[in-house]
Order: C-alpha cells, then sequence, then structure tokens
C-alpha cells in the first residue's frame, strides 16, 4: 500500500522569545485529507507554531517541511499552496463578500473567469451565492468566518491551517464550522490543522496534537488518548494528559 503524501512535517523544532521557551523539540507530521487537531491550553505555543508553519519567522532549531519543501529554499511555492486563517479577523468589513473574495484571489494571480468560477465555487460551498453583494459588516460572526475560510480556499490549497477559528462564535454556529470543515479535508484532501483550546472541536478529529508548554505530550486519535488517560471522555483525558482544567 502507498503511504499518504506527507503534506506537512516538522522535526525538532524549537523556539525562544528571550528567556521564554515557547516550542521545544516538537515534531508532527499531517498527511492529505487528514483534519487534525493541535489542542493546547492559552500560552501553549499554537500561535507560535502557526507562525513557523506559514514562514512568518523561522524555528531557532528544527526543520518545518511542507509540500515537500523549505522556507529557505522555495517559499513562494510553499505559500502559493498554504491556506491560513489567523485568529484575528482579517476581512474587510466595509467590502462585499464579492470584492473580499475578487482582492483576495487577484492577490494569488487569480483573474479573469478563473477567478470569476473559483469565487463561485467557495460562494456555493458556503451557502453565500446569493449574498455576494452584501457588505461582511451586515453578516453574522459565523458567517464572516466564513467569507475568511472561503478566501482561504481560493487558491485551492493542500493545506489549511486555522488559529483559533471559533474565537468569538456562539456555540451553533462553533459546531456547525467544526462540522463543515471536516467535510472539507474528506472531499477535497485538503490536509487542516485546527487549534483550539476547546476539547469539543477535536472530538471527531482523524488526531490529536496536545501541546502543552512549548512540548507534545500527545499525538493520537481521540480514542487513544481516552484509553491513554484511562478515562471515559476526552475532556478528562485532555485534563489528565495536558494538566488543563476544563477551561483550558
Ligand atoms: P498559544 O497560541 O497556545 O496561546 P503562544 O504561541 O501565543 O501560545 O505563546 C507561547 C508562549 O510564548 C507564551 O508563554 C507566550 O507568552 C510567549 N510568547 C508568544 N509570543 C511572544 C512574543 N512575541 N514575545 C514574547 N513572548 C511571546
Amino acid at each position: 500500500m502507498n503511504e499518504p503524501e506527507k503534506i506537512l512535517s516538522l522535526a525538532g523544532v524549537s523556539k525562544s522569545y528571550g528567556k521564554i521557551n515557547a516550542l521545544h523539540d516538537v515534531s508532527f507530521d499531517l498527511s492529505a485529507g487528514q483534519f487534525v487537531g493541535l489542542l493546547g491550553p492559552n500560552g501553549a505555543g499554537k500561535s507560535t507554531l502557526f507562525q513557523i508553519i506559514s514562514g512568518l519567522f523561522a524555528p531557532d532549531e528544527g526543520a518545518v517541511t511542507v509540500f515537500g519543501q523549505n522556507y529557505a529554499n522555495d517559499p513562494a511555492e510553499i505559500l502559493r499552496r498554504l491556506g491560513v486563517v489567523f485568529q484575528e479577523r482579517s476581512v474587510d468589513l466595509d467590502m462585499t463578500i464579492k470584492e473580499n473574495l475578487s482582492f483576495h484571489g487577484r492577490l494569488f494571480g487569480l483573474s479573469g473567469k478563473r477567478l470569476k468560477d473559483r469565487i463561485a465555487e467557495q460562494t456555493d460551498r458556503f451557502g453565500f451565492a446569493d449574498m455576494q453583494d452584501r457588505r461582511v459588516r451586515q453578516l453574522s460572526g459565523g458567517q464572516q468566518r466564513k467569507v475568511e475560510i472561503a478566501r482561504a480556499l481560493l487558491n485551492r490549497p493542500g493545506l489549511l491551517i486555522m488559529d483559533e477559528p471559533t474565537a468569538g462564535l456562539d456555540a451553533p454556529s462553533r459546531r456547525a464550522l467544526v462540522q463543515d470543515i471536516r467535510d472539507l479535508a474528506t472531499e477535497s484532501q485538503v490536509a487542516i490543522l485546527w487549534a483550539t483550546h476547546l476539547v469539543d472541536e477535536v472530538e471527531y478529529a482523524d488526531r490529536v496534537i496536545l501541546i502543552r508548554d512549548g512540548q507534545v505530550v500527545a499525538d493520537s486519535t481521540p480514542n487513544e488518548l481516552k484509553d491513554m488517560a484511562g478515562t471515559a471522555d476526552l475532556t478528562d483525558a485532555y485534563a489528565a494528559l495536558a494538566g488543563t482544567s476544563e477551561n483550558g
């Protein structure tokens, strides 16, 4: 049997801010079509990891390989195939859905019919087809988040990294978004790394990477994590393995 294609690979990644050791010897892989949760309490190092995976800065030690490339050799090739949704919302509220998508698509070199088709592909996926001319400000928080995700998918990325993408959403919108993104991984074979401190969001992930104090403390399926901790539910397993309280 063929090995699944490795989309992202981290080997021995460490990063300090002065005396603060934000990441220490972090290693893991992601394959095509996987929805993987990066679960850890605030301050665990998730955002730092995302900044390194998106090439914003280099680790002090270790190697990051995306689509078989590294940022020192071919940053443009990686960025062309990477989708990023950062924690802070970054869509323009005064532009319409279409204007936001169109602007971003052009940054990726899309134009004409190709751009139009890609925008249609994403607005259909997220149910925006009839409201493309609406200003983003008029949308609910969940819809604004979807516009941002639609935008990140315009270039049909092979890897989508999402840093606490449900921040500020209510419980039903959170659940719906998790479901949408899990379906996306399966249907489009995108590899997805979903960072969160909320256990229920990764309950059905293919794998959960547990991170605490900058170190990976477990990298397993949700069921394996429960077995490892000897608990019946994932919240208790998280508390036992990452030493967190429920609110993480
Ligand atoms: P998370 O996203 O899991 O909350 P972060 O990556 O933001 O974790 O933070 C990891 C550690 O690094 C924390 O101790 C945090 O205070 C520290 N840190 C993050 N960014 C900076 C920075 N720019 N300068 C100094 N310390 C930082």
